[in-house]
């Protein structure tokens, strides 16, 4: 697709209070220790907890754009480690603003938006995801035609040209990775169990962006948001639902100021199905199950209760907690694009949260999220793991 240029909406220096008053405090480092009783829980910043330096905590990032901001300083490649290992996952931004009311995750967002338009953010990390892009119009390149294919065995409306009330939105991730088919088809079984009137929009839905926004790139974020927008306002359909809280948060954020649209997470219509009885789980479902808070879902928009309340409702379910839970989550590792880049340093953050599974005793994972879904996965079958891992709509469909 042609790169459509605009200029960003928002510029660092706006948010120049948040990086200028912040006191170097450290609260931003760790989880609400009164809320996580085990201290080898309590740091909860990936890059600060894995590379040690204060640079890659909140305090350090804030310090760095403050200095950026005055000239003191010259970007150099620690600078852009720093600010790339940040998984923007705002468990920084969730403990400073209820004390000091900053916004640190704000601003590492907007010095991302600022490094690309200043030249200096290290795009070369990211070339295969860009070429991706620029060939399939998917992140992980995956051309059109098979990224249906998880829907082939299913007779799903074509919301370009039959009259619908939702749209599903399917995502990169659900679209390209084979592991992930079973897991969007339980998706789409549950919502036609509960009447829910959809249709998908097959190989013409284009990546939701929400990758190139969170490595700062506006421009090429908003080609993909306008030609989805295009594609809804095309299908005249303004309610968007999608499992993919990634896509969740960009039409929420973003595309709601181009475009009259609602959005929807899966686990909130879900969780609206069962209230109404529309979706009645009865089978026996018998996993001791932890839930992962995936920090899009939660921090970013607030949905924490709505994937319990459809866990509770499931018969034979146990649903334990992690000692970082909710708020106090720690990211899964796929947090800002560092996975596509520094797999190594990804893949220990995903360990981490395997490891805090095992120490609560849960035999599964349950999260709402397909990134989350794959790297848990993976991380797993690298360990020879017998815990599983489930995305909220395969729990759902065994118990129906
Ligand atoms: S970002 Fe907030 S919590 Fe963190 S060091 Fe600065 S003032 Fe303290
Ligand atoms: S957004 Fe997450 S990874 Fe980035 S500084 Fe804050 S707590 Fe650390």
């Amino acid at each position: 697709m042609k790169r459509r240029m605009t200029a960003p909406r928002e510029v660092l220096a706006e948010l120049r209070e948040d990086f200028s008053l912040c006191g170097k405090c450290k609260l931003c480092q760790a989880v609400m220790a009164q809320q996580c009783e085990d201290p080898r829980f309590w740091r909860n910043c990936p890059s600060g907890t894995r590379f040690r330096y204060e640079g890659y905590y909140a305090g350090g990032k804030l310090e760095m754009a403050r200095c950026l901001d005055l000239a003191e300083i010259e970007p150099d490649e620690m600078m852009k480690h720093a600010l790339y290992a940040c998984m923007l996952c705002g468990s920084c931004q969730d403990r400073c603003y209820p004390v000091k009311q900053l916004h640190p995750m704000w601003v590492f967002e907007l010095l991302r938006e600022q490094a690309v338009q200043d030249g200096w953010w290290p795009e070369g990390w990211f070339a295969e995801t860009y070429d991706n892009l620029e060939k399939t119009d998917n992140v992980y390149g995956v051309p059109a035609a098979k990224r249906v294919a998880w829907a082939k065995d299913l007779k799903l409306a074509d919301a370009l040209s039959e009259k619908v009330e939702y749209i599903l939105f399917v995502g990169d991730e659900y679209s390209a990775f084979g592991s992930l088919a079973p897991r969007m088809k339980a998706v789409a079984d549950v919502l036609d169990a509960g009447g829910v009137d959809f249709g998908i929009l097959g190989g013409k839905e284009v990546s939701s962006g929400a990758l190139l926004l969170q490595l700062g790139d506006r421009d090429y974020f908003e080609t993909f948001a306008l030609a989805n927008i295009e594609l809804f306002e095309k299908a005249g359909v303004k309610e968007i639902i999608t499992a993919d809280p990634h896509a969740c948060t960009v039409f929420k954020e973003e595309y709601t100021k181009l475009a009259d649209i609602e959005a929807y997470h899966v686990s909130q219509i879900f969780n609206t199905l069962i209230h109404r009885e529309a979706l009645k789980p009865s089978k026996q479902v018998k996993i001791k199950a932890v839930y992962h808070d995936p920090c899009r879902l939660g921090r970013r928009m607030g949905v924490f209760d709505e994937p319990r309340d459809v866990l509770d409702h499931v018969p034979g379910l146990e649903l334990i907690e992690f000692e970082r839970a909710r708020k106090n989550a720690l990211c899964c590792g796929g947090g800002g694009g560092a996975y596509l880049w520094e797999s190594e340093y990804a893949r220990w953050v995903t360990d981490e949260r395997l490891f805090e599974a095992e120490h609560v005793g849960a035999g599964a994972i349950v999260t709402a999220c397909p990134l989350c879904v794959r790297l848990f996965e993976d991380a797993l079958k690298a360990k020879k793991s017998k815990m599983k891992v489930y995305d909220l709509a395969e729990v759902i469909a065994l118990a129906l």
